[in-house]
């Protein structure tokens, strides 16, 4: 529209005034909106911290920190849910690593079970979704829900279904790391603010 403007200008004599008109309402139209954004670094989140209702229970986590809103009106915030793009359903059963944690379920060192059987396999297609959506939209780094045998970064369950936590992280985590995608937990938020300086 600016090019078109210009050329409208030049080919009628228009005064300058009319010129400014075309750049500023240039300036607000969507081609240029998402020309900022493609350029701003984006942040991959769990859905259910956005409040998307895609966990296993067939709840959602919603995280309340105002940086949320400010990148969510940034246009920073890339939701996703391994699990589901993994193809499990909503709700599903509960499933923990068994056997490591989620760097060894990438080398085939530990399984994700549920009570009733193995559920490694939509795991791993979750976790290859999610890293390449955050290298497709530009995440620069993840904020995931911890715990999670997809998204925890600090602290997973230690596969005997008994709440018992162990240091180690989620299958979706560990790829994303090992790609050179940075992941925190939520209660880490603020350590997001350095990697999209
Ligand atoms: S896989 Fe991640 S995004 Fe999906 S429900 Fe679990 S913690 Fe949330």
């Amino acid at each position: 529209m600016l090019y078109s403007g210009l050329l409208h200008c030049v080919n009628n004599e228009y005064s300058f005034i009319t010129l400014i008109h075309y750049i500023v309402n240039d300036f607000f139209t969507n081609e240029w909106l998402v020309g900022i954004t493609m350029f701003m670094k984006k942040i991959l989140i769990s859905a259910c911290l956005l409040g998307e209702p895609v966990r296993y229970d067939g709840q959602s986590k919603p995280c309340d920190h105002p940086l949320i809103n400010q990148w969510l009106d940034q246009g920073r915030l890339i939701p996703f849910c391994p699990e589901v793009e993994g193809g499990l359903p909503v709700p599903r059963p509960a499933a923990e690593i068994q056997g490591g944690g989620g760097i060894d379920v990438l080398t085939g060192r530990a399984r994700i079970k549920t009570r009733e059987g193995d559920v490694t396999r939509p795991f791993i297609e979750g976790a290859r979704a999610a890293l390449a959506t955050a290298l497709k939209e530009g995440a620069v780094v993840a904020l995931l829900k911890e715990k999670s045998p997809s998204c925890g970064s600090a602290f997973i369950y230690d596969g005997s279904f008994t709440g018992k936590l162990v240091a180690g992280s989620g299958v979706a985590s560990a790829l994303l790391r090992k790609n050179g995608i940075d992941v925190f937990p939520e209660n880490e938020i603020k350590r997001i603010e350095n990697c999209i300086k």
